[in-house]
């Protein structure tokens, strides 16, 4: 996005300095009335990401950075929460469609762009253990009707995914941003979310408030 707004790399290396500058200085100004922990989502739009994520963290973990939040946002390089067009031509990324058999090609095409993001999903876990999964489906986020479930392969991608995450003591996001882009429910959705498929799921309910020209999160509750 920032890249879109003719911000240079450098500029925006600078735009996240001050970012933690000011995260510092408001945790100490607030430290008796509140305690703020400052932490960042990751992107992985490439593998290049992966290691520049390594070198800020070796800087400034644990004593700046907190915590971080585990997202995936793009496959095949391409964003799938940006607008549908933009999603779709993710999906279609992958080949396939438009065969003979459209709707079968269609499903395989489907398949691979939600095994790509739950792998992507699964390197960024165990390079990084984020504290937070971050939106966990978003890959369905123009499809929310879609039931992994009907993919078998992604089924087992999502539990591997989700047991290695429970076990190193992940929190999962539950993120209510779904509601303003036309979901029924929060991220996850229900046939993720369901009570007692993951026992040990741990849920981070996370509010979002629109301030100004800035999104604030908020960790307002932590429960099992
Ligand atoms: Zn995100």
């Amino acid at each position: 996005m920032w890249l879109q707004q003719g911000l240079s790399l450098a500029a925006i290396n600078q735009q996240f300095i001050s970012f933690l500058d000011e995260a510092k200085r408001l945790k100490a100004h607030y430290a008796s009335q509140i305690t703020l922990l400052v932490g960042l989502e990751t992107e992985f739009i490439t593998p290049r990401d992966l290691e520049e994520l390594e070198c800020i963290l070796e800087q400034y973990q644990p004593h700046v950075i907190e915590y971080i939040v585990g997202s995936v946002h793009h496959v095949h390089g391409i964003p799938i929460d940006f607008d549908e067009a933009t999603y779709r031509r993710s999906v279609t990324s992958f080949g396939g469609g438009g065969t003979r058999d459209s709707t079968e090609g269609d499903r395989g095409q489907l398949e691979a762009f939600l095994l790509a993001y739950f792998d992507a999903q699964y390197e960024l876990l165990q390079r990084f253990k984020p504290e937070i999964v971050g939106h966990l489906d978003l890959c369905r986020l123009y499809t929310p009707d879609l039931k992994f479930t009907d993919f078998q392969e992604v089924w087992k991608r999502i539990e591997r995914n989700v047991e290695y995450a429970i076990a190193y003591g992940a929190l999962f996001e539950v993120n209510a941003a779904a509601f303003r882009k036309k979901w029924k429910t929060a991220y996850p959705g229900p046939d993720v979310a369901q009570v007692g498929f993951f026992p040990s799921l741990t849920f981070l309910i996370l509010f979002f408030f629109v301030a100004y020209t800035s999104t604030w999160r908020e960790v307002c509750i932590v429960g099992r």
